[in-house]
This record gives C-alpha cells, structure tokens and sequence, in this order.
C-alpha cells in the first residue's frame, strides 16, 4: 500500500472540520415525504440509481487525481489504526471528495504532502510539463499522426504516455468494468421505474456506457433533453472546468497553425458527476415560467444576426427546467470544493447531440439553494448593505436570477468558444450573468416580475456579486464575478456609502446591457488576446471590495462543506 505524509496539522483539522467551519448541505432523509409518495417502482429504481451514482464517483476520484483511490485507502488503514489526523482528514477527503481541492477562501487544501495540485488533474500523466505536451503534439503532427492527436484533445480521453509519445484513451474503455457496472444498475432501474420516456433514456444511456461511441452518448443526452414530466432525476453530468491542461494547446503559435491545419478542436476534458433525485412539481412550474419568453430573448440578444443559436426565435424552444429535490450527487457534482453549484443547465455546447437536432435541460438543486442561517443573513446585510435597500434583498431573487443564468447558457453564438482557451469558460459564466441581468427589464415589461421582484433581482444580484476573498484564475466562476463587480463599479452601478454598498438602480441594467454586448463580441470573433485583454482590464480586486470581503470574513467563517445524503445511504 502507498505511503503518505498528511498535509494539515491536528489544529488545522480540528478546525476546518468544525461546524462554523465545514458547513453541511443536508438532502433528502431516508423518511422524506417527497420519497415515501413515490410509486413503488420508482422507489426501487431510486435505489439502483443511486448505486449508479456511487459507481461513478469511484471512476470520477480517478479522472481527478491517481492518488485519490490510494489516498483513501491509506486513510482507511490508519483510521483502523486509531490515527486521528488521518480521521479528520478524511472527513475532509470525503467532502471535496478527492486529496486536492480549493476552500471559499480560494485557498489550496491539498491533504496529502506528497501530492501538489496540477494543470492536468488525472487526465493527464503526472509528470508531463505544459511545454513538453506542447512539444510531443507538435512533433506527433508534423508527423502526420493527426488522428492521434485528435484522440488525445477530445474532452472523453484518458492521456498516457506511450514511448516518445501520448495517447488518448477513451473513458469507456479506460475504466470499462466500472461503466459496465453502471450500465447494469441504469438497466435494472429502467426495468422497474414508471416512466416509459425516463426508463428509455436509461437504455440509451447505459448502451453509451457499454461501448466507446460518441454518437451513443449525444442519443442518451438528446432524449434525456427531452425529459420534463418524470418523477425522477438521473444525470450523469459532464462538465470540463477542472481540467487546465488542454486549453493551452492555442498558446503555442506553431502548434495552434498545426491544429488549425488539422482541423482539430481541443476541447478539455470532462469530469463526471451523478445526480439523483426526486422532481419538485411545484418548484418546476414555478421555473417554467420563463420558457415562453426564451425565443423574444434569443431574438434580443446581441449582434444576433451573426450566429446561430440553440433557441431560435421561430421555433419550438428544446429547453426542459426542473427543479429537483436532491438523493445523490456523487464525483464532479458534488464535489464541495468552495461551493457546490446551484443549477446546471446540458449538454454544453462541445457536446454532439447538440448537432444532432438535441436541446437542453436545466436541472435545478433544491437543497443546495436552501438557506440554513437567516440569522446570519441580516448580520451580513446589517453589516454590507444600505439599510434603505434591505427590503429589496430577498434570497427567492437569487434563485430567479440563477434561472435567468441557466437560460442564458442557451442563448447566443454557439461556436468559437474553444478558440478562447483557458479564458473560454470565464467568458461563457460571464455572457450567462450578464444575459439573466440584461434581460430583466424586458422580462419586467413583458410581465414575468413585477416592478418590485424587478428591483429584487437587480438589488440581491450586485450585492451577492461581492466575494470573501479574492479568486485565482482557475476559478471561472468567481473570477467573472469579480470582473462585474469592477465593471458595475466603474459606471456607477453601486457605490460605497459609509463602508456599504448602495445599488443605483436604474443603472444596473444598462450597463449589463452593455457588458453582455462585449462579450458575445470577444465570442464570436473568438479571440485569444481579446479575451485575455478583457479578462485582464475588468478581473481587478479593488480597495473597496477588499472592505467588505473583510466584513464578510468576520460573520461567514465557513471554508468548506459537506453533503449529508441520508436516503441515499440507505438506498445503497
Ligand atoms: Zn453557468
């Protein structure tokens, strides 16, 4: 068995496992009503897909870090052993589920001393360089091995070193029993659910997971697209923000012509997570709402005229919404790294069912959203935000905003974006902010808020766009709030009065109007250095966002979390 030297001392843990500490999202209990109304078939469909679930965070610890599986085993040994640094440790291991991860405090927790984060997480060898994957790409095309090469940037390969070379090893054949395993659970519960559509999806899915075939997957996620009146929720999502190896292929200017030459997009690589849950009827209708109005917003979006876009204005809208009450969510998904992540809405655009006539769906967690301390809430207010506007400080309105953001994920230019590299994800969370703000005043004309929600939206938005601390680059999702913050800043969209912040209403609108407009430009030119400038210009921690993040500080101590999955843990 490997050998490890732990990382954090016996203080450290004993803090950073505290309750003020490491906060705990708690899911649904083993006697949740919203379970114990499900048909009798669901019921035991829910157990075989939590066990799905459970398979894949197994596949998933592996994608992220070739220590993960040792680690914990290791862990397990000297727990039995009676270490108590290695039982604190891993109740961290168990909630960022994986040896290395990143705190709210956009600090690195790396568990073990042995191993250091890294660009390539474990999709790619340990030991290879940026430059040296440069180098071998380079090589390996000029060499002709142009099919090669394309199997190593896809974003569903595993990447080892062969000889002088790479290779490309695609996830179903890489770890075949695993998804084999999963295939048997998705088939066992699809023969005893009481959905024809959910259980059909199901098949498609597990024949994906049996065979390494693109075209499989993109049919699986084209009918699970579909799914809107199911009583549950299954996901295997896939997302590639973790991987910060591949996207640096552009950076090299021989390599990037060779590609261009070859054709080949390098897409980073997707992590896995498994969502189960129960569907929400009524937190579903209420997210429906905005379904009618998505083809005036794709007609409303910016320089529309110059690309095609998955809503279009004349058409059905291929976009489901549900909201869902949580079981499981296992690998990437929950993964509580910082934060966890309150909606999803996929396939994202590098995926194949997506051509092949294939919308969308946005999946909504309902327990990740809730929030457990109001006390703490109007501590925060008291101390961030001008009383005058507390009244318009309302969590609902993050919620709302959330949906507006999930829908903008739809809306505009389809294509270019892998031609962003490393920037390409802060761009895309930033045109899905800046889409839901720019929109509420229309979606306000057209009757979906009212005058009142619509001061809500735009109150709760900008003070919710400060931070605890400053985020490092690699965190696309903070860093683009950041760059908002500094945008809205510098046209006058909030100011700071006596140490708190002051929302000039009216002006936040237009000025998300005007930052949407840019960024769809930096992605339909898809620009390297565009972006880069425009990442660079707006990602400035100010002095003033230093005063509250202190503020913050002092009332949130929270680090981390954890997920309590009660009914899942009997389930399986
Ligand atoms: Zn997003």
């Amino acid at each position: 068995m490997k050998k490890y030297t732990l990382n954090l001392s016996m203080e450290e843990l004993e803090k950073r496992t505290h309750k003020d500490y490491l906060i705990t999202k708690k899911f649904l209990k083993a006697d949740a009503p919203e379970y114990l109304a499900l048909a009798e078939g669901d019921k035991e469909a829910l157990k075989y897909l939590v066990r799905a679930a459970n398979i894949l965070e197994k596949i998933n610890m592996q994608l992220d870090n070739e220590d993960n599986l040792p680690f914990k085993e290791f862990l397990e040994e000297e727990i039995k052993n009676g270490n108590k640094q290695a039982e604190l440790t891993k109740i961290l291991f168990d909630a960022q589920k994986g040896i290395n991860a990143i705190d709210s405090m956009s600090q690195p927790i790396y568990l073990a001393k042995e191993v250091p984060g890294r660009a390539g997480k474990g999709v790619y060898p340990s030991d290879l360089t940026k430059e040296e994957f440069h180098k071998i790409l380079t090589k390996m095309l000029l060499d002709g091995k142009s099919d090669d090469v394309r199997k190593i940037l896809t974003q569903r390969s595993v990447v080892e070193r062969r000889g002088e070379e790479l290779v490309g090893i695609d996830y179903i054949d890489k770890f075949k029993d695993d998804f084999s395993r999963m295939a048997d659970e998705l088939e066992k519960a699809s023969e005893v659910s009481t959905n024809t559509d959910f259980n059909e999806y199901l098949k498609l899915q597990a024949k994906a997971l049996r065979v390494a075939d693109p075209l499989l997957d993109a049919y699986a996620d084209k009918k699970w697209a579909t799914l809107q009146d199911t009583p549950l929720e299954f996901t295997i999502t896939r997302e590639n923000y973790a991987d910060e190896m591949t996207g640096t292929v552009i950076e090299t200017p021989e390599l990037k012509a060779l590609l261009d030459e070859n054709k080949i997009n390098p897409i980073p690589k997707d992590f896995l997570g498994g969502r189960v849950g129960i569907v929400n009827k009524q937190g579903t209708e209420a997210l429906m709402a905005i379904k009618k109005y998505l083809p005036t917003l794709a007609k409303n979006m910016p320089y529309n005229n110059e690309y095609e876009q998955n809503i279009k204005p004349d058409e059905d809208t291929k976009q489901t919404m549900v909201d869902v009450d949580m079981v499981q969510a296992s690998g990437d998904v929950g993964e509580y790294r910082g934060g966890i992540t309150l909606a999803e809405n996929l396939p994202n655009d590098d995926k194949l069912s997506l051509t092949i006539g294939g919308g969308r769906r946005n999946v909504y967690h309902r327990q990740i959203r809730f929030i457990s301390d109001m006390k703490k809430l109007q501590e925060r207010l008291d101390e961030t935000l001008d009383k005058e506007q507390h009244k318009y400080y309302l969590d609902e309105a993050d919620h709302w905003f959330t949906i507006g953001h999930e829908n903008a994920h739809s809306l505009g230019p389809r294509k270019g974006n892998e031609k962003l590299g490393k920037y390409r994800n802060i761009i895309e969370e930033n045109k899905a902010d800046m889409g839901s703000l720019a929109f509420v005043d229309l979606l306000t004309k057209l009757g979906m808020y009212t005058e009142e929600q619509r001061k809500q939206i735009i109150v709760t938005t900008i003070a919710d766009n400060f931070l605890k601390s400053k985020p490092t680059l690699s965190q696309a999702h903070r860093v683009r709030t950041v760059m908002q913050n500094k945008y809205f800043a510098d046209r006058g969209g909030y100011e700071i009065i006596d140490g708190k912040i002051h929302v000039n209403i009216d002006k936040v609108v237009p000025i998300a109007k005007k930052m949407l407009a840019e960024i769809v430009r930096i992605q339909i030119d898809g620009d390297f250095k565009k972006a880069e400038k425009y990442v660079m210009d707006n990602f400035v921690w100010t002095d003033n966002m230093e005063l509250i993040a202190q503020k913050l500080q002092k009332i949130n101590k929270t680090l981390n979390g954890r997920l309590e999955t009660e009914l899942a843990d009997k389930l399986s």
